[in-house]
């Protein structure tokens, strides 16, 4: 098939290389000049295990383009994705993008007389792709549902292992405003080998909320669970998850073997969830909620405990060292999570916020996230940035490790002792042994002790 995508972010670039990779022609399509320059370079625009090289085969092999002229693309399409950002602002969605890009699709759309189906990809609330996005494209278009169809088919890819997920995926939900728009969409994923969720148009945008919301959820539930271990002598919240995750019911036993599946990653003590999806997500459905007369008590709670969680490093912190000023504090880790370079939302910031308020000289290390691509907010910082672990660790007075990157689950006891002024560790996503760096003689702090 021939497919377009408006907007080559994270999931735009994502889908539209695994599509080609399916067979389609693809086409992408981000009116970001400088995006466009670095992705027809064979490169893409973040980092992201496999895009790089994916990106190279399907551009080579000439299933996939990118382009800034968006009448074109879709003129020459079949299906259009509409894949831009939905931030959320001041706890509300902002959807200037989307109803950008919904104008500009009807514009185009107006120029054929061809069936066209239209699927809004981007994280939209219950409500937007049938009273926003269709509107929008009927006015501009002059067209009805019948002469285009439409489609919102949520996306579950999660940055670090995003490609996997874009090329597996566990399932594919779509809904369709009528049949033939998901009959003809449907397509698309002909050869994926996942079962296919045919829904509404509302109920398609809740799945993705309700998955975002239930895997925040538990990471609060975590949290919280982690702060009554803090309070409570003698306990360690990760002997507690190690008796939790041994339920069947979460780890089911398949002959001699158990499984232990991905979501209990996020039954687990950390300091908090960030990136672009989660914080955003929480928010704009409490919001949601909230215009319809439902209190969001649960979200709105998961909500506040994620926003106190980075406080929580400090604590374990200032239990090794109560006066912070001057004292040199190598944080490890500014992306929200390990393999990837994205630092929206990432704890990592609140921390150094609250650090550089106490006088403390914060040096920082990631391994992916270089001084260049440091937002202003972060620039602004009086933070020094150093271009390896070993430098940022060496003379510090307190390591906080805030992203569990593998190059920091390898550090041993023996490396902080060898080049720190003195070895204080705090663990904030609970990587190391605890009792093996305690005997070694490191004053050892974590989430959840
Ligand atoms: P992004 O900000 O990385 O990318 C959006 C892209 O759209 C940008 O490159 C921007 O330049 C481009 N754009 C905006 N308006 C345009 C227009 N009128 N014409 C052409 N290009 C335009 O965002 P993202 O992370 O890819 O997320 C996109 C959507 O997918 C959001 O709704 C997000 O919530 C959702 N989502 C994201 C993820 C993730 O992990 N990043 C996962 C699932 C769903």
């Amino acid at each position: 098939m021939k497919i377009s995508i408006v907007g080559t972010g994270y999931v735009g670039l994502v889908t539209g290389i695994s599509l080609a990779k399916f067979g389609h022609r693809v086409i992408c399509i981000d009116n970001d000049k400088d995006k466009t320059k670095i992705i027809q370079s064979g490169k893409s625009h973040f980092f992201e295990p496999g895009v790089d090289k994916l990106l190279k085969e399907v551009l080579k092999s000439g299933h996939f383009s990118v382009t800034q002229d968006l009448t074109n693309a879709i003129l020459g399409s079949e299906v259009t994705f509409i894949a831009v950002g939905t931030p959320t602002v001041n706890n509300k969605i902002d959807l200037s993008f989307i109803k950008k890009a919904s104008k500009l699709v009807g514009l185009a759309l107006a120029k054929t007389k061809k069936y066209h189906v239209v699927v809004v990809k981007s994280t939209v609330l219950p409500g937007v792709t049938e009273g926003v996005v269709q509107p929008l494209l009927k006015k501009y278009s002059g067209k009805k549902i019948g002469e285009f169809g439409l489609c919102m088919n949520p996306e579950f890819l999660r940055e670090g292992c995003a490609l996997e997920n874009a090329l597996y995926p566990d399932r594919i939900v779509i809904g369709q405003i009528d049949e033939k728009s998901g009959e003809v969409f449907s397509k698309v994923y002909a050869k994926v080998d996942a079962p296919k969720v045919f829904t509404n148009l509302p109920t398609a945008e809740l799945i993705k909320y309700t998955t975002n919301s239930l895997l925040a959820t538990l990471i609060s539930f975590s949290n919280e669970i982690a702060r009554i271990a803090e309070h409570t002598k003698g306990i360690d919240v990760i002997d507690v998850w190690k008796g939790v995750h041994l339920d069947k019911r979460l780890s089911p036993i398949k002959g001699k073997t158990r499984i232990k599946p991905g979501l209990l990653s996020y039954i687990f003590s950390g300091c908090g969830y960030g990136g672009s999806c989660l914080p955003k997500d929480t928010k704009a459905l409490v919001s949601y909620a909230k215009q319809l007369g439902v209190d969001a008590k649960l979200i709105t709670s998961v909500i506040d405990i994620n926003r106190t969680q980075p406080h929580r490093i400090l604590i374990q912190l200032k239990k090794a060292l109560p006066r912070l000023h001057n004292k040199k504090i190598a944080i490890l880790g500014l992306s929200f999570k390990p393999n990837t370079d994205d630092i929206r939302e990432s704890p990592a910031i609140p921390i150094i916020e609250e650090l550089l308020l106490e006088g403390a000289k914060i040096v920082v290390h990631d391994p992916m996230v270089y001084k260049i691509n440091i937002p202003k907010q972060l620039n602004d910082l009086d933070i020094k940035f150093s271009k390896t672990s070993k430098e940022a660790v060496s003379g510090a007075d307190a390591v906080i490790v805030v992203t569990s990157w593998s190059e920091y689950v390898n550090m041993t006891h023996d490396f902080f002792k060898k080049y720190m002024k003195q070895p204080v560790v705090i663990d904030a996503r609970r990587i190391y042994d605890k009792k093996s760096f305690m005997q070694a003689g490191i004053i050892y702090k974590g989430i959840g002790l």
